[in-house]
């Protein structure tokens, strides 16, 4: 069944604007189920995709346990061989939506009536089902956006739990202090599971969308200095090529560790990217570097590298770094002053504590407090 929601705007009339979102495969349909991996969440070489949907109890015999398909269609079975049981499923024959970890499947080329007729029941040892959706052209989507399933409310912030720098290409690790030329970005950060209210429920899952923007020290951003990708989709071509450009081997999904690559762009032509410190002012960022600071697009000065991470509801954590600066000229006489040799020195992390005690109130608090590294 479609749910209709209006959304009242508060000026003028109210105009609806009608969402078509869809209810949960379990019982209760028309109410929030815990979501315990996300779409684009690491499998350590493979991208999650889909959702987990927990059932409403943990009584593997009940009634919340049977899964029921959103759409009257005839149902296809998704069997897997080499005795690889519990990832068996159902599908419709559109391919729409498919339903795993489920047993007491009904036979394949059977019509069901979505809500009425159940397509099978949740393994009691897998205790979630593997829920995923596919656009026309067969592309795995993001059943969390708001066309998706429905209520789903998420009132927890992602937290960003580190910022690393690293060697384009070779991956080595980067000291702070001593950024130059290509320079990767990797951040650890995950984003709360939330409960059947949207409140926190612990353990980590995958964010939606992460982003880095490079900042003049008064905070101005830099044009072009920006990059973010997101999943409203799973990539289309070699994902699991492109697995390796958004997850860092650091990754550990089970414990719900992870550590994204956000100077890479995985839904582009050109996946593998960086920060580019010698970026000529006139050229992109592949292109070949500045010859001197004149035409350098991060000249002498303070930069900060801000970070973002989003759950799909908005909900965003932030974390500034602040690298400093291309030498100063004043030590031209210990470092040729040729741009190419320069790098950007004396880093020190920050987190954006202004922003809570704005949130408080305190409008004048404009100081940066340093956290522990
Ligand atoms: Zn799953």
């Amino acid at each position: 069944m479609k749910s209709i929601h209006f959304l009242p705007l508060t000026i003028g009339i109210f105009v609806p604007i009608i969402l078509l979102s869809y209810d949960y495969p379990m019982k209760p349909f028309n109410r929030q189920h815990k979501i315990i991996a996300t779409l684009g969440e690491s499998r350590g070489t493979r991208f999650h995709n889909g959702v987990d949907i927990m059932p409403k109890t943990w009584v593997s015999t009940d009634s919340f346990w049977l899964v029921y398909s959103l759409v009257s269609d005839t149902m296809l079975r998704i069997t897997y061989t080499g005795g690889d049981t519990i990832n068996n499923g159902v599908r419709d024959k559109s391919d729409k939506y498919s339903y795993l970890h489920i047993y007491n499947r009904v036979d394949s080329a059977t019509y069901v009536t979505a809500f009425v007729d159940t397509i099978g029941r949740i393994y009691a040892s897998q205790a979630h089902c593997h829920f995923i959706e596919k656009d026309s052209s067969g592309r795995w989507i993001n059943p969390l956006r708001p066309e998706g399933l429905s209520p789903f409310i998420d009132t927890v912030s992602p937290i960003i739990e580190s910022v690393s720098f690293k060697r384009q290409g070779s991956g080595a690790h980067l000291d702070k202090n001593n950024l130059n030329d290509s320079v990767d970005i990797v951040v650890r950060v995950y984003d709360p599971r939330v409960d059947t209210t949207g409140g926190n429920a612990g353990r980590g899952i995958g964010i939606y969308k992460i982003q880095y923007e490079i900042l003049d020290t008064l905070k101005n951003p830099i044009p072009g200095a920006i990059n973010s990708y997101q999943f409203d989709s799973l990539p289309l071509n070699d994902p699991y090529a492109r697995y390796s450009l958004v997850y860092h081997d650091s990754t550990d999904w089970d414990s719900g560790r992870f550590y994204y690559w956000v100077t890479n762009a995985p839904f582009s032509n050109i996946p593998n990217q960086y920060w580019n410190t010698k970026q000529h002012i006139n050229r992109q960022w592949y292109e070949p570097p500045a010859e001197s600071i004149e035409v350098a697009k991060f000249k002498d000065g303070k930069y900060w590298v801000k970070v973002y991470g989003y759950d799909i509801r908005n909900n965003a954590d932030t974390d500034f770094e602040i690298p400093k600066s291309n030498p100063p000229r004043n030590l031209a006489d210990q470092i040729p002053n040729n741009f190419q040799n320069s790098k950007f020195s004396r880093v020190e992390i920050y987190k954006d504590l202004a922003k809570i005690f704005r949130y408080l109130g305190i409008l004048e608090f404009r100081h940066l407090t340093q956290r522990e590294v």
